[in-house]
């Protein structure tokens, strides 16, 4: 032991930039316990069969600050083909990176071969580059230095051995993490144009750890802000819900911002930004309120987020509509219809959170007619509570909607005869009227344009 301890501490001071450094037991925090029983199954099967095997990734860089990680990744020698026969339930998956997926029960440990990450002929198959320098195919095996050296941050590629509680770093990530920084491998410029989401998970990080950007990394980010156009709609919705409900979504904007990264993500939205006070304060507040259920363990959804960030877009097309002649609902349903769309195209919004967010748009309207049974339907509607919490935020947010979320508050607690005496005061005489002319008629104005 102490021979290894002594070794370690002659290599680190003659270490040369990218030089391996290992860290022993008593040279950082963590336990093999801290680690889920199934990731070390993992590890020690592949290591009696005689591969090297490693914990790797966000879930060392978690327990390392304390946090408690998502899931666990394993990255070893071993190929998907060698590592499947070792489980009884694992099953090879993906295309443009061959991933082992090893089930125990509702855990799936996630099992990556070492990687590399360098030039290979031009006829070689198995990695490809645009002419950008985004990698499309990336399937070239490699030793564990390559593996380290493909990965986006220093803080993301320490390699921990439970079997004797080591960590090995081929960057300094463990000093980062001390340092609080975020630095990414290799190139910065390079390392952002191989794969641009690249850029988001720099601010990601940055904004969910409290890490500041190291000015290396940093430097080329905002001027790349275009290549998130080349990142496919679908990786990019994933990444926006990773960036949006971290729990520190009101940083992640706000840095998104600072790179101009957000005009690429969500562009109706960042144009009303720049011409409306309202917006900031809307958007600020909905991540302000997304924030705030998050550190409490209460529900949040991506419909609700997309709904608040695309709000301000919906209404000014709205108006152009109505100003146009359409009615307010058929209006503001076109507007809706276009807004998503455009964005859907950015960012593939599957229509289990698009259909809600237009539910919740839709009720906007209809929670300001209260008269006859209309409120006691509204409140029993599925999509009630959503649609009652964004009148909130934009009441919070500065509109003025003549406390129509404090009427709908009270309302809710409320007993059965104080709401007949809540809805007989309340003065809607277009309503009313037309409620009498077409007793039958449910939704008067919802004349579909769709
Ligand atoms: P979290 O799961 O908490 O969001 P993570 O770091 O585990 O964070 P994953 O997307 O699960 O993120 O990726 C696992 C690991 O794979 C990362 O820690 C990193 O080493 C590597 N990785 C992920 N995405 C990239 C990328 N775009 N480029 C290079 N390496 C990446
Ligand atoms: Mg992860």
């Amino acid at each position: 032991m102490l021979d290894r301890i002594n070794k370690f501490f002659k290599k680190r001071m003659t270490r040369p930039a990218d030089s391996e450094q290992i860290f022993l037991s008593d040279q950082h925090s963590l336990t093999p316990e801290l680690m889920s029983t199934e990731a070390r199954k993992v590890v020690s099967t592949l290591q009696n069969a005689g591969f090297d095997a490693y914990i790797v990734g966000g879930c060392v860089r978690d327990l390392l600050l304390g946090f408690k990680p998502k899931d666990f990744d394993v990255a070893t020698n071993a190929e998907p083909e060698e590592v499947k026969p070792l489980f009884r339930r694992a099953r090879i998956i993906g295309r443009r990176f061959q991933i082992v997926h090893v089930q125990f029960g509702r855990e799936i440990i996630e099992v990556t071969t070492f990687r590399s990450n360098q030039k290979q002929p031009e006829s070689d198959a198995t990695r490809r580059q645009t002419e950008s320098g985004m990698l499309t195919r990336d399937n070239v095996f490699g030793t564990l230095r390559d593996d380290a050296s493909r990965r986006d941050l220093t803080i993301n590629a320490l390699y921990y051995n439970p079997s004797d509680n080591s960590v090995r770093d081929f960057s300094e990530g463990l000093e980062d993490i001390k340092r609080r920084l975020i630095r990414i491998m290799g190139d910065p410029e390079v390392r952002f144009r191989e794969d641009p989401v690249r850029l988001l998970r720099v601010v990601r990080f940055s904004a969910k750890l409290g890490f500041q950007i190291e000015p290396r990394t940093a430097e080329p980010m905002r001027a790349l802000a275009n290549s998130l156009q080349q990142v496919s709609s679908p990786r990019l919705f994933d990444e926006s819900l990773k960036l949006f409900m971290s729990g520190q979504s009101l940083a992640t904007f706000r840095l998104l911002q600072d790179y101009n990264f957000f005009a690429h993500m969500v562009p109706q939205s960042a144009e009303c930004l720049g011409q409306s006070d309202f917006s900031e304060r809307l958007i600020d507040q909905a991540f302000t309120n997304t924030d705030l259920r998050v550190r409490a363990h209460k529900r949040i959804t991506p419909a609700f987020i997309y709904a608040a960030l695309l709000w301000p877009a919906v209404q000014q097309r709205a108006l152009v509509y109505r100003e146009q002649g359409e009615p307010p609902l058929s209006a503001q349903r076109h507007a809706a219809e276009n807004v998503i769309a455009f964005q859907v195209r950015l960012t593939a919004i599957p229509k289990r959170y698009s259909i809600p967010m237009r539910e919740i748009w839709d009720m906007q309207l209809s929670l300001t007619r209260r008269t006859g049974g209309r409120a006691e339907r509204l409140v029993n509607h599925p999509r009630f509570r959503a649609a009652y919490d964004f009148v909130l935020l934009r009441e919070e947010a500065g509109e003025d909607l003549n406390s129509l979320g404090e009427w709908w508050t009270r309302y809710q607690n409320s007993n059965e005869l104080e709401r007949q005496n809540m809805v007989s005061a309340i003065k809607e005489p277009r309503s009313s009227r037309t409620r009498r002319r077409r007793p039958r008629a449910r939704k008067p104005d919802t004349k579909s344009v769709e």
